[in-house]
């Protein structure tokens, strides 16, 4: 079956999508994006998702393509033609085709471009036993809050890491602290077994799997502080592991030289895992139990 890409208004084929050389995404990465995991069919954590979106443009100044009620029809449409239950859904917005110029042209008309590809979620590195990362200084911009497809930085710091074996590049500012990872988001376990990431501002992205951790270690019971946290104590730390869309949940077994936990994936970091998972899992029975409910519907209905 070919893949069906979405692109301003028609679902092609993917391997004809395309979009002008003066779209501004193409010529000064003046767009934003979303990745969203797709789970038995459905969009993961579509709302926060979205919402993101919305902050991400209206911090850039720019006019979203479609309202929400479309684009959420645009997101399923690319799931059904695709036919994905499990995948990754990539979203991006930039400001258009215009004569190369550097301020916003006067008419402006959103490039918009949905694709999806298929992929095993947990990821089958979640069920590794964990992974290394390397630090690097954060050379990035100051506006890390924004999803924007200026992934330059990024993109350097993940080749660096892959180059040395590692999976993930975490970020470390002026100060010496750890942002965040080049497409992830950071996190310890002190000795005295509190969890901790870094407070969200304009440094790091909010990330919506970090928010979801949030959430699963306030349901848990485990102490928790959003704060910022030195190399030094990342690599004094007790467990450490990062979380995304794409990457779920997991332990960092190594940070540069330093070994973390003994080079086993700690107790909190696995609880979290587990309910994370539990999650998933509670949601992709409800969804079943939809699924069959809609079957079970439409079968009556043609009788
Ligand atoms: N930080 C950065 C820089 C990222 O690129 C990502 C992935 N989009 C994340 C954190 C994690 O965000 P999320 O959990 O929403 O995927």
């Amino acid at each position: 079956m070919s893949r069906i890409a979405y692109v301003n208004g028609r679902y092609v084929s993917h391997q004809r999508a395309s979009v002008h050389i003066e779209d501004r995404g193409y010529q000064f990465a003046d767009g934003v994006y979303e990745v969203i995991a797709v789970i038995n069919g459905q969009p993961m954590d579509e709302k926060p998702h979205l919402d993101r979106l919305d902050n991400s443009l209206r911090e850039l100044q720019m006019k979203s393509a479609m309202a929400r009620p479309p684009l959420r029809v645009v997101l399923r449409e690319v799931i059904r033609r695709n036919r994905i239950r499990d995948g990754i859904l990539y979203l991006q917005m930039t400001r258009g085709v215009a004569r190369r110029e550097h301020s916003f042209p006067t008419m402006q008309a959103t490039t918009l471009v949905v694709t999806i590809r298929p992929a095993t979620l947990p990821p089958p590195e979640a069920l590794r036993a964990g992974v290394n990362v390397v630090t690097l200084p954060d050379i990035r911009w100051k506006r890390c809050d924004i999803k924007t497809i200026a992934l330059l930085p990024n993109v350097l710091a993940k080749q660096h890491a892959r180059e040395t074996g590692a999976f993930e590049a975490w970020l470390v500012d002026e100060g010496g602290f750890i942002t965040e990872g080049s497409a992830t988001n950071a996190w310890i376990v002190t000795k005295k077994g509190v969890l901790i990431t870094r407070h969200t501002n304009q440094s790091i992205l909010s990330g919506v799997t970090r928010e979801g951790i949030l959430r699963a270690a306030a349901a848990e019971g485990i102490e928790l502080e959003e704060r910022s946290f030195h190399l030094k104590e990342a690599k004094g730390a007790a467990e450490a592991f990062l979380t995304s869309t794409t990457s779920f949940l997991l332990p960092v077994l190594k940070i540069d030289d330093t070994v973390i936990g003994g080079g086993k994936p700690g107790k909190i970091t696995s609880q979290l895992f587990q309910r994370y998972v539990k999650k998933l899992r509670i949601n992709k029975k409800k969804r079943k139990k939809q699924d069959e409910r809609k079957a079970a519907f439409s079968t009556s209905d043609s009788v």
